[in-house]
């Protein structure tokens, strides 16, 4: 009930607009607990699969936690590909010179395109694909150096393969699907690349060898990815029950409004904000014979009146009020930034309201019901807002003993002669 945009003197069709958004949000709604349901059934799901209307925020959240880890992974593969020309140097030397201007060219470019879209993309979709397409880019390129070589060691040196797989397999937060084909088209050119250069013999130990790397990074990668999806399910579910428990702590379980310890804290913070409001003003309010309605009909049907008393003045209110259940049948409303004739009109409209409701009553006439109230008007910055309950409070009970189903504004001297001094605008 309590929102950061004031609307003073809203016309009665923005109140009812208003006050239908003030009621969303108020208690857990059915949309709201179906969220946790799906949640934990995708927690449940052996695949973790992120349901459809929580994939934006689970990119999102990747971005915000990957991103770094990313970018760091891009840059020590692009000094790893570039350091591998000294391994070059010892091992394919007949290709020194192409092999050293081409892992500059290759690195640099890579470098280029990966800054790009570090920098202006955030889509962690995209991001996470550089890494396997370079990779695979960077390995395809070394392949053809091995088979073009004359060194009698290219056979051995294919093993290094095994480090582009792992590369891209641990490099991988998201895109399992691009890992996996970017390892495929590897293991392709690998293939092709030991008919070239291996004899029968070096090409079945090679395959043993690589076979279980390329499983093994494979399985990892599915792990990673799924335990990311995991951890991301958990923080929502976090979440949830974080908003659950305090929505709980703050809503009164009969009637859905704020209870009394969440409307002091909303109310304290309002009225001694900075700027503070113009001028604010306190209703409070309380059932006429509800101990009668109670005996008489006993304890659903008074529980009933409340709850059509609670949502009837939640009608009444604009985004700015704080309206909450005080106690028993008590009700109280801080109205900031408002004057006291308008506090005064709200207050009419409320007791008018309620008037006019009933609630059925078996074997009876629908029964009716009244509230009385009492305003206090903040009248300093400094005032504090257990004084202005006080003052609500004797002024309500002057309304109480001006004869019920009125309001009664605050005056100093209620205090020793309430009844004559009081104002009244009802009937
Ligand atoms: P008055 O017009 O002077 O306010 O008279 P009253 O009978 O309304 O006042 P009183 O304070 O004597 O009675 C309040 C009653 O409200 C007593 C209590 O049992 C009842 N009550 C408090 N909380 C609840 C509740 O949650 N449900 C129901 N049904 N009754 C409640
Ligand atoms: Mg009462
Ligand atoms: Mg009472």
């Amino acid at each position: 009930m309590f929102f950061a945009d004031r609307k003073l003197h809203g016309s009665h069709t923005n109140l009812h607009n208003l006050s239908e958004h003030a009621s969303e949000n108020m208690k857990l709604s059915e949309h709201e607990l179906n969220n946790r349901q799906v949640i934990e059934h995708a927690l449940a799901n052996q695949h973790a699969c992120i349901p459809a209307p929580f994939q934006p925020r689970f990119y999102e959240y990747l971005y915000q936690h990957t991103y770094q880890s990313l970018r760091h992974i891009h840059l020590l593969g692009q000094l790893a590909f570039l350091l591998y020309f000294f391994a070059d140097l010892f091992i394919i030397p007949d290709l020194a010179l192409i092999s050293g201007l081409t892992r500059v060219g290759v690195a640099l470019g890579l470098w280029l395109i990966s800054e790009l879209l570090f920098r202006h993309s955030k889509d962690i979709r995209l991001l996470d694909t550089i890494m396997p397409i370079a990779t695979t880019l960077c390995a395809g390129i070394w392949m053809i150096m091995l088979v073009t070589s004359t060194s009698p060691h290219v056979a051995n040196y294919l093993y290094a393969s095994a480090i582009f797989l792992l590369i891209i397999h641990l490099s991988t937060k998201v895109q399992f699907k691009v890992s996996l084909y970017c390892s495929l088209f590897i293991g392709l050119f690998v293939l092709i690349t030991m008919t070239q250069i291996m004899t029968l013999s070096e090409a079945f130990t090679f395959a043993v060898v690589l076979t279980p790397i390329l499983l093994f990074s494979i399985y990892m990668n599915w792990t990673n990815i799924i335990n990311m999806r995991r951890t991301f399910l958990r923080t929502l579910l976090d979440e949830w029950n974080y908003h659950a428990v305090r929505k709980l702590a703050h809503t009164d379980d009969l009637t859905q409004l704020y209870n009394r310890r969440h409307f002091v804290n909303l109310a304290e913070h309002s009225i001694h904000e900075w700027p503070t409001p113009s001028s604010s003003c306190l209703l409070m309010f309380d059932v006429d014979h509800f101990k009668q309605i109670n005996d008489n009909y006993g304890h659903d049907v008074g529980d009933r009146v409340l709850q059509v008393i609670a949502e009837t003045t939640r009608k009444e209110m604009r985004h700015s009020d704080v309206l909450a259940r005080f106690g028993g049948e008590e009700f109280i409303v801080l109205l900031s930034d408002t004057q006291l004739q308008d506090a005064l009109l709200i207050a009419e409209r409320i007791r008018h309201s309620i008037q006019r409701q009933h609630v059925p009553v078996q074997e009876n006439p629908p029964l009716q019901f009244t509230v009385s109230i009492g305003i206090a008007e903040l009248e300093s910055p400094s005032q504090s807002l257990d004084e202005l309950i006080k003052q609500a409070d004797i002024a309500l009970y002057a309304a109480k003993r001006a004869g019920r189903n009125r309001i009664r504004v605050y005056r100093p001297e209620m205090q020793s002669a309430p009844s004559k001094t009081s104002q009244s605008i009802t009937s």
